[in-house]
């Protein structure tokens, strides 16, 4: 017997009434969770109990009242996040979202356009935001992107763009005939891709995925500030060109994602020139950084490269997901991905149903989220300069961070610093020289910290050896954080001497 609680399983339409009324309800839940964040633990893990229930459910059968699942939101999901957005969270790169976007995303849903294609709005806002960040960048006017999920994405874009071009201009045609490439006497060619050793894994993952393999990935020698070494890199490409091989592309970094240092973007853009070679620029984290006034002319060099991604679900707070890609040429992005017959291309139908050049045939994708009305949304909203702000401040509170660690004698600093990036460990006298004793402590002080729920930041591996990594992209973080986060670490630091 069905209890009173349940409605009839294929209830689709709502009244308008029924629409409004869990709408407050759920902006009343968004309300109290954004501007309660900060006064709750930074981080607690799901209960076992809470995560074995979940595993256990079976597929419902019966539909339930939405009220009911409105208080299973709240009990399970809502109260266990996963610290971001908090004003002491500084782990991976994760930002908290700005509300306009959250709004957004309802409102992209409520319409619900797939964004391959067509003549109506979704596509003509994904191609203002293209031309918007094509601006931002340095990218010409004539050149595509699009909307993706992240620079993992891009990355395959990017780099998908590239190996069709490399291989195009040996005469090979990638798209018949597959990523082994021969030359006229039939010997196979090298494909080769060039990045240094803090590149973001996602590029690896790319070209494991594109057939070119990690084995082709040359890593370039960086320096003791860990930004690649140009002049390293110009001489692989001569000796790899001259055996032959084929360079697809160089990875650069507009901002690593271990320390936020930035590849020298202008020398290599002069060597992939020189050779011929595709550079991609990997702006995940930092390139957002281009509109403050201190990192405008350090990053201006962006705008040389052939391919770029930017993550606006980082440093411009959009909701995840939000990546864009930015492909210089055009017509080299649409031949690699296009599968339309030329007969039914729709180039000359701008006004008709069609619209211009379906975003579709410029990637993998075909059916597509109305992403861009987030990124249109924030970006309208607080503007670049807003933006100049906001990533100001977070490199701000970054310094500000930095400049505790380097007054405290039990800590060094990770110099330089980079972005809005600090990393450090603990070097407590008592261990002083000894760097396995000194990666042991501070994997236990990061263990304690993040589960302490006081603070949450992560670490990495820097030379070899650990450090504690934090990473200010919350333009909530305030002076008083900053000093409660390292106050929580020191604190820790003590409590293990
Ligand atoms: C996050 C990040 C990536 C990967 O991007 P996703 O959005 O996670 O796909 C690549 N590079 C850098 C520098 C990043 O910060």
């Amino acid at each position: 017997m069905p209890s009173a609680a349940d409605q009839p399983t294929a209830d689709f339409s709502w009244s308008a009434e029924e629409i409004r009324r869990v709408g407050h309800e759920v902006a009343d839940w968004i309300a109290t969770y954004l501007t309660t964040l900060p006064a709750s633990p930074v981080f607690h893990p799901v209960p076992t109990d809470v995560a074995e229930r979940l595993l256990a459910e079976p597929v419902p059968e019966r539909g339930e009242r939405v009220d009911a699942i409105l208080r299973r939101f709240e009990s399970e999901i809502g109260n266990y996040p996963f610290g971001n957005g908090h004003p002491r969270f500084s782990a991976w790169v994760n930002s908290p979202p700005a509300v306009i976007g959250v709004y957004a995303q309802a409102l992209a849903a409520a319409m619900n356009p797939s964004v391959a294609g067509g003549n109506h709005a979704a596509v003509w806002i994904e191609r203002e935001v293209l031309q918007w960040f094509k601006s931002i960048f340095g990218f010409p006017p004539e050149s595509m992107g699009l909307l993706v999920s992240g620079s993992s994405a891009a990355a395959i874009t990017g780099l998908g763009v590239a190996r069709h071009s490399a291989a195009t201009r040996r005469g090979w045609d990638m798209r018949c005939d597959g990523a082994h490439i021969v030359d006229a006497s039939g010997k196979p060619v090298r494909m080769l891709v060039y990045e240094t050793a803090e590149a973001h894994s996602c590029h690896q993952k790319a070209i494991e995925l594109l057939g070119i393999g990690s084995a082709q990935l040359r890593v370039v020698p960086s320096d003791g500030e860990l930004s690649m070494r140009v002049e390293a890199l110009d001489a692989m490409l001569t000796a790899d060109i001259a055996t032959g091989a084929l360079p697809v592309a160089v990875i650069a970094s507009a901002g690593t994602v271990n320390t936020g240092v930035i590849d020298p973007l202008p020398a290599i853009a002069d060597v992939c020139a020189k050779h011929g070679v595709w550079m991609h620029v990997d702006g995940g984290y930092g390139a957002p950084a281009i509109m403050t006034a201190e990192y405008r002319a350090e990053l201006a060099a962006i705008g040389r490269a052939d391919s770029v991604g930017i993550d606006a679900h980082k440093w411009m707070y959009v909701p995840v997901d939000a990546g864009v890609v930015l492909v210089r040429d055009a017509k080299l992005m649409r031949d690699t991905f296009s599968l339309v017959p030329p007969y039914l291309r729709s180039d000359d139908d701008k006004h008709g149903v069609q619209g211009p050049p379906w975003l579709s045939e410029f990637g993998s994708e075909q059916t597509r989220p109305f992403r861009a009305l987030k990124v249109w949304m924030a970006l309208r909203y607080f503007g670049t300069s807003g933006y100049a702000s906001l990533i100001a401040h977070d490199i701000a509170m970054a310094r500000a961070l930095a400049a505790r660690v380097r007054a405290s004698p039990d800590f060094e600093l990770w110099e330089p610093q980079g972005l809005s990036i600090v990393c450090f460990r603990a070097t407590p006298a008592s261990i002083a020289g000894d760097d396995d004793a000194t990666d042991a402590l501070n994997q236990r002080i990061l263990a304690a910290v993040q589960l302490g729920g006081e603070a949450f930041l992560s670490s990495t591996v820097l030379r070899g050896r650990t450090w504690l990594r934090s990473c200010i992209v919350n333009p909530g973080t305030q002076l008083d954080d900053i000093a409660a986060v390292f106050d929580t670490i020191a604190k820790t630091l003590r409590s293990f001497s």
